[in-house]
């Protein structure tokens, strides 16, 4: 953090104002929103400046910058055109301590003033530490759009419970709870439409019901693959309502940053061959936090129903009688094949999808091996890098042809994403030579040649290397029969 947010009480403080013109004027506006008890100092005051002296708003101190007009005052603000004079300023009011903002001069200010959203007395103050003040102002203007004016007078019908909110409700929990309710139901409603008295009177029935004091609940949530950008608005709104979040080893760090500030977060993430935590650990965790009064996320990658033990977690919250939702994610295979270029159907190449794991133990294993070799078919697979032999193996066994095409997506949507592209009879292999870690997806099928011309993100796909040409052929770019494929395609 550069600078150190606060929100000063400048109520009846004296505050220092040097220069005349229109900057001094809008920051004398400011100030006296504020309470500040103002003096202006200049030869000459702009027109509203003076009138603000006339009526008896702020003091004037005729004249050029004297230090003795830093005696009382408890900030300055420098807002004349001359440099020099901004210097000594700033010089004279660090040897004092009193902090001074110089206009348009980040580095002489030891203050500097935010970009505000005014909703009183809800103030949201944005700041870039001076070095994109543009980009301070634009987002300003983005979030003005975004909050509705009738906050403040929200916020104000809520001042006015606050004691009694904090005796009916002392748990934080239900307190937090109780404010969702208010902010987010009819009380809001009502303000927004004007009906303040009435707003205040739904305020008191709903503070006199049970409502807010309602048991804790699970919410099972789909962090998708890795970039935040694919999470669900309705995920984001769990994560910024959660208390506890338990969540998996393979949520991105990108997506927990999302989430409230002081949530708890727990994580209980499994890693191919560790278990951090058992499935029955998770389940106790889920039920204590719930049955504590706390709203529960319960946080996987990818979709919490696709290969994600999501449906025995519900079946355990039914069994104890938690409320419980579900708000589903991108599952790796959708958001692997997206970010690499590769169409899972294609009316030339596949006309089906198949999302499975590769558990090659033959204990595990119950898939229908003669019918995933089918052709025309795309097989997305989730697994452990280490069973990509025997899977290659019994695929080809079973009759699907080695020359089919394969893409390995390795951390798919994520900043290190890698592609790694060949065909079934080399599969292993490839992925040994270019050391393909978890968590990897395979797709496998004819539609992932297209890979090779369809690829937007990241690096390009790590094609096999070309096979040297033969004597008398003739010498093509490598690359060259995909494109040519691609366009025929077209
Ligand atoms: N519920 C998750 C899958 C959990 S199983 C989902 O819907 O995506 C874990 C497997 O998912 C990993 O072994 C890997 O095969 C795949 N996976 C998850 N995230 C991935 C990512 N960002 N890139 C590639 N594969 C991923």
């Amino acid at each position: 953090m550069k600078l150190y947010p606060l929100f000063a009480d400048l109520h009846e403080r004296p505050v220092l104002v040097v220069g005349g013109g229109s900057v001094a004027e809008r920051k004398a506006a400011m100030l006296l929103d504020a309470g500040a008890r103002i003096t202006v100092g200049a030869p000459v005051l702009s027109p509203a400046l003076q009138a603000w002296v006339v009526a008896g708003q702020i003091a004037h101190r005729a004249g050029t910058f004297e230090p003795h007009w830093l005696d009382e005052a408890w900030l300055v603000v420098a807002a004349t055109d001359d440099a020099g004079l901004h210097q000594r300023i700033a010089e004279l009011s660090a040897a004092r301590r009193i902090f001074v903002n110089v206009v348009d001069d980040a580095a002489r200010s030891s203050f500097h003033v935010p970009a505000v959203i005014d909703r009183a007395p809800i103030t949201i103050a944005i700041s870039s530490g001076g070095d994109a003040p543009m980009f301070a102002r634009l987002l300003r203007e983005r979030l003005e759009t975004l909050l509705d004016h009738s906050l403040g007078t929200l916020a104000t019908v809520a001042v006015k419970l606050r004691k009694r909110i904090r005796l009916r409700h002392p748990q934080p929990a239900a307190r937090r709870r109780f404010y969702e309710q208010l902010f987010a139901g009819r009380v809001a409603g009502l303000v927004r439409r004007g009906r303040v008295d009435e707003a205040q009177a739904e305020a008191e029935r709903l503070l006199a019901s049970d409502a807010a004091a309602a048991s804790g609940s699970v919410v099972l949530v789909g962090a998708g693959p890795g970039d935040p950008g694919l999470l669900t608005l309705r995920a984001l709104r769990a994560l910024n309502e959660a208390d506890v979040i338990l969540h998996d080893r393979l949520v991105s760090a990108e997506v927990l940053a999302l989430a409230r500030r002081d949530a708890e977060r727990i994580e209980v993430g499994k890693q191919a061959g560790h278990h951090h935590t058992t499935q029955e650990g998770i389940h106790a965790l889920m039920l204590e936090h719930a049955r504590a009064g706390r709203r529960v996320v319960r946080l996987k990658g990818g979709d919490p129903f696709v290969f994600g033990r999501g449906g025995e977690e519900l079946e355990f919250l039914r069994g104890h009688g938690i409320p419980y939702e579900v708000v589903p994610g991108i599952t790796a295979a959708v958001a692997c094949a997206a970010y690499a270029g590769i169409p899972l159907t294609h009316r030339d190449h596949a006309q089906s999808v198949r999302l499975l794991t590769a558990h090659c133990k033959a204990s595990h294993d119950t898939l229908d091996w003669p019918a995933l070799a089918r052709e025309r078919q795309t097989l997305a697979v989730y697994m452990g890098v280490s069973q990509l032999e025997a899977f290659q193996q019994r695929l080809i066994a079973h009759g699907r042809a080695a020359s089919t095409p394969f893409a390995l997506v390795e951390n798919g949507s994520r900043p290190e994403q890698r592609v790694v592209t060949g065909t079934l009879g080399r599969l292993a292999r490839r992925a040994a030579e270019q050391a393909v870690k978890s968590p990897a997806l395979l797709i496998l099928g004819e539609v992932a040649a297209l890979a090779g011309s369809l690829a937007w993100f990241g690096a390009p796909p790590l094609d096999e290397a070309p096979t040297p040409p033969r004597p008398g052929c003739v010498d093509r770019p490598a690359g060259a029969d995909r494109l040519l494929a691609a366009i025929h395609h077209a």
